[in-house]
């Protein structure tokens, strides 16, 4: 049997830039990947002859000189990627029902500034005050800034400040308190529990610059991949981990759904730490640690509405729109039934194709994963295909329509322009990315009890570490920055933040 260096389980963008960093460094590297398509949440699929993205859609951080740009430049992919700006005077565009003011984020803190300001004059210096401090805490982040960490996020200031009270203590302004938390669907945002560091890199690496793939996020999936192949190593779909080989207190070799076995010296798993501890057999891991991975709670999921418009119906339009039905920015995770969707978020592909005119919508709004505990015994993905049912049909198309009405109040005419719709919900998210509930951002961070939720990249296993958004953060930037962190496990922190620095 062939043996490698490194098997990584999991080609989502973490598994990925994994893959590129230790193959490029002389390891001899194998990623595992259930489904047919690599990428995770990169995946994009075609209705209709149209691109949609399932959860890439803006990047930040990717303008020469930027955090994101470097590391893509040591990953050896940035000038490949097909990219296109965001609007620089409206990248985000948060608005509410009943105020007809479209509040705009603007590209680079002094255009933000005074583009917020034009919004809130007379609170020119709380929104001041708001940017320094996001820049400030941003600063203490060494990864984020390119600088090396030793790798450990565990002792970094503002873990256990509030994003919401930070916000709060900026302005006694109730709408611009509203529109600067406005786009936290980013992060799940969570009034009770979203850390002030969490909102801080997020937003700071989209004020910085906001890019969006031209025809689909999949391309940094395939690009990476090639360098992995470039690099020696294999990538090989249609690979179903289900259990650790163990030998001694080591794992040995991962064995697939289909009976096929894979050894390595080195294992890094870039699936959610819990179903990752699911493939370790009894007495092989402390009862405690795997309670403690097994009690954190993840992030709420999504109900996704996936619009192919009719031609040269809708004006392309270059930015994202947050929509908030209720007034209250930070309860949007805690919708009833019948005050859903409480906020939704909209965004559209950008394509090769353009012609002024944009040919898809996707709409984004929180649903838990208990709405779906009915169907949760079938299983679908593109090659697994097991219907769910009349009934979950007609759950999703409920569910569009709710949301088409209340798209329909914010862009009046915008049924007449669907040529046809599709969805997606938190099965789909379950199903294809193979968490246990269709979790959007994974394990939730909480200002309360900061430690909890923090993930090392080494686990319990001395030759098994963990690589994804479940490590630092999620994200494009999260997760790189978080495989950086899995790979300097084997090469040395100071070593490789040197050559990402150099690249
Ligand atoms: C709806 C949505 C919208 C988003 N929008 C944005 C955005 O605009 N900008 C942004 O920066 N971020 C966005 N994100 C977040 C970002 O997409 C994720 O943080 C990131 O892609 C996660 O990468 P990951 O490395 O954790 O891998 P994941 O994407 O979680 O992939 C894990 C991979 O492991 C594979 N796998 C699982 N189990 C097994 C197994 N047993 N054997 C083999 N393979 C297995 C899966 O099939 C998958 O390919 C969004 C996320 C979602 C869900």
């Amino acid at each position: 049997m062939e043996k490698y260096d490194v098997i990584i389980i999991g080609s989502g963008l973490g598994g990925l830039e994994c893959g590129v960093i230790l193959s490029r460094e002389g390891y001899k590297v194998l990623v595992l990947e259930k489904n047919k398509q690599i990428g995770g949440n990169l995946q994009t699929f075609s209705r209709d002859k149209c691109i949609f993205d399932t959860g890439i859609h803006y990047i930040g951080g990717l303008e020469k000189g930027q955090n994101l740009y470097q590391y893509f430049k040591y990953l050896g992919i940035m000038d490949s990627l097909k990219l296109k700006k965001l609007d620089e005077n409206g990248f985000d565009i948060v608005t509410f029902e009943g105020d007809p003011t479209e509040y705009r984020y603007g590209q680079g803190y002094d255009n933000f500034i005074e583009i917020m300001s034009g919004h809130f004059p007379e609170e020119r210096e709380g929104i001041i005050a708001y940017c320094n401090k996001i820049k400030e805490v941003c600063r203490n982040f060494p990864m984020y800034n390119l600088n090396p960490s030793g790798g450990d996020w565990s002792n970094i200031a503002y873990h256990d400040v509030s994003a919401k009270e930070f916000i709060e203590s900026c302005t006694t302004n109730e709408k611009l308190r509203a529109v600067l938390a406005g786009t936290n669907l980013l992060y799940a945002g969570e009034g009770d529990k979203t850390p002030l560091y969490t909102h801080a890199l997020v937003i700071n690496s989209y004020i910085e610059s906001s890019y969006r793939c031209i025809d689909g996020g999949s391309q940094i999936a395939i690009l990476l991949q090639r360098n992995i192949l470039n690099n020696g190593g294999k990538v090989l779909k249609h690979a179903n981990a289900k259990k650790f080989v163990f030998e001694g207190d080591l794992i040995q070799a991962v064995e697939l759904e289909d009976g096929r076995r894979f050894e390595a010296d080195h294992f890094i798993s870039n699936v959610h730490p819990a179903v990752t501890l699911d493939m370790v057999e009894e007495g092989k891991i402390r009862n405690a640690y795997r309670k403690r991975i097994n009690s954190l709670e993840n992030s709420v999921s999504v109900f996704i509405l996936y619009i192919v418009l009719k031609k040269n119906t809708l004006e392309s339009f270059n930015c994202n729109y947050y929509h908030f039905v209720k007034p209250d920015v930070w309860e949007g995770v805690s919708y009833t039934q019948d005050n859903w969707p409480h906020n939704y978020a909209v965004f559209t592909g950008t394509s090769s194709k353009e012609n002024g005119y944009a040919d898809t919508l996707i709409s984004m709004a929180y649903m838990n994963y208990e709405e779906t505990k009915e169907w949760e015994r079938t299983f679908n993905t593109v090659g697994y295909e097991d219907e769910r049912g009349s009934s979950y049909e007609e759950f999703k198309n409920r569910k569009a329509e709710v949301l088409l009405e209340h798209m329909e109040k914010r862009f009046p005419g915008l049924r007449d322009k669907i040529y046809r719709y599709y969805t997606s919900t938190p099965l789909t998210y379950r199903d294809y990315i193979g968490t246990r509930d269709g979790s959007l951002y994974g394990i939730v961070k909480d200002y309360k009890d900061p430690m909890k939720s923090f993930i090392s990249a080494r686990t319990k296993i001395p030759n098994l570490l963990l690589t994804g958004q479940n490590l630092n953060m999620h994200g494009v930037l999260g997760v790189t920055i978080g495989a950086v962190v899995t790979c300097s496990e084997f090469l040395g922190n100071e070593y490789l933040m040197k050559k990402v620095k150099e690249a």
